[in-house]
């Protein structure tokens, strides 16, 4: 089985000026390859380090996969260490230089003399033509072992890395890498691993808790020769997952609670409209922040004050005086007015402290009312997130409430 080693070279990475996405995609193309990647290393434009990265890289590693650095300018120096430290000379190509010559004709712009320094390939190795750039990718294999460089650009290193590299790599592929995500909401990652401790320590398929911003997901892996073989294994231990907390399960591969809620709305038929305070718009931003929400997002108000509560959704006066905004009371009849007034089929409300202060009723940041108003179905859960930082808690109440709807929509209509 071939190990991957991703190097990402620019000392723009090192300061968090750009976010490392050729590390992400080169890792997630590898797992389809069937290529297990087991280490990622990035390093800045320094010959020194770059050089020790390189020597370790290949001393672990049956493959070593570089990007950045590869440009025209002095710092760009990958190729020239990377190519050292593997034992491959750089020789001037005529046919490389010619078509970045053709590149910037093409352009109508002059070429700068020290593109020509792209011009320079590895003796012996191959070179992997780049089509949206200057700078080609290039290939070295040695005593089982294989180097590959490409460009920084993310457009071009994909292009480059699905036309060349793949076949470039076939000898080391076996088999297939299956993952999927199963998202949960209202259990902790501890409890997940404490439920699942029998299925963590599994070698083949792997199962892996993960925490997100209020919620968990268990990532399960499989590997097999085929595609469709790993895809049954890992189908076999989400049933057992399924078995043990599917009622905290709001998705498998979603990316979050609006993206499981809205195609289950889709299906259902059914609309609905949002009464937010705490969370400021945010569940009927992120209900809109997927295709497709016209034909289920009825409207979203945000009743911040407590006259407006009153005056926009009829919640009453004695429920907010006897139990305060942030109550189940008041979360109950918020949903319930705001799908009066709407005539959507849902009603959805929010209200709670986001923090960081406590409330002058000393009631805790974090403490959060989500509820749902559907006909002949109404529900409220109390969450206390015990954090008192604004942004999380505002996320929280929102996934919290979206999930309403998917438990609402999976468990009373069986969408
Ligand atoms: P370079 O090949 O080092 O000249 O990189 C050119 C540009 O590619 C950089 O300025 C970044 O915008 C982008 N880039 C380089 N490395 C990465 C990476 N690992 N992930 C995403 N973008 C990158
Ligand atoms: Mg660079």
């Amino acid at each position: 089985m071939a190990i991957c080693e991703i190097l990402s070279v620019g000392t723009e990475l090192l300061l968090g000026d750009i976010l490392n996405t050729n590390t992400q995609y080169l890792s997630r193309r590898f797992a389809d390859m069937g290529i297990s990647v087991f280490y990622h290393t990035s390093v800045g434009d320094n010959p020194e380090r770059l050089a020790g990265a390189v020597r370790t890289a290949l001393s672990r590693s049956d493959i070593v996969i570089a990007t950045g650095g590869l440009g025209p300018t002095p710092d760009d120096i990958t190729a020239e260490i990377c190519c050292r430290e593997f034992g491959f000379e750089l020789e001037f190509d005529k046919a490389t230089a010619d078509k970045i010559t053709a590149f910037f004709i093409a352009k109508g712009v002059e070429m700068p003399r020290s593109n020509l320094k792209q011009a320079y390939v590895p003796k012996g190795g191959t070179v992997l033509e780049n089509t949206h750039g200057t700078a080609p990718g290039m290939g070295m294999k040695k005593d089982g072992k294989c180097l590959v460089l490409l460009p920084g650009p993310p457009y071009e290193m994909s292009e480059i890395f699905e036309k060349h590299v793949v076949p470039y790599l076939s000898e080391y592929r076996s088999g297939a890498i299956v993952s999927h995500e199963v998202r949960t909401m209202g259990i902790s990652e501890s409890r997940l691993a404490e439920e699942f401790s029998d299925l963590l320590s599994g070698e083949n398929p792997t199962v892996a808790p993960y925490c997100k911003i209020g919620e968990a997901l268990l990532r399960v892996t499989a590997r097999a020769d085929s595609a469709e073989e790993a895809e049954r294994m890992t189908q076999q231990v989400i049933e057992v997952i399924r078995g043990r907390i599917g009622e905290y399960i709001y998705g498998i591969d979603c990316k979050n609670t609006e993206d499981a809620a809205v195609p289950m709305l889709r299906k259902a038929g059914l609309t609905v409209a949002t009464a937010e305070s705490c969370t400021g718009g945010l569940i009927a931003k992120r209900i809109t922040d997927i295709p497709g929400a016209s034909a289920v997002f009825k409207h979203g108000v945000i009743t911040y004050a407590n006259e407006v509560k009153v005056r926009e959704l009829g919640v009453s006066e004695k429920t907010l005086s006897d139990y305060g905004a942030v109550s189940e009371e008041t979360a109950v009849e918020m949903a319930k007015g705001i799908r009066r007034k709407s005539g959507a089929d849902i009603g959805l409300s929010v209200t709670g402290f986001a923090g960081p202060d406590a409330d002058e009723d000393g009631k805790s940041p974090g403490l959060i009312y989500v509820a749902i108003d559907a006909q002949g179905f109404t529900e409220c859960e109390k969450i206390e997130t015990g954090r008192n930082e604004r942004d999380y808690n505002r996320y929280t109440a929102a996934s919290r409430a979206l999930n309403l709807i998917v438990k609402y929509l999976k468990t009373e209509l069986k969408i």
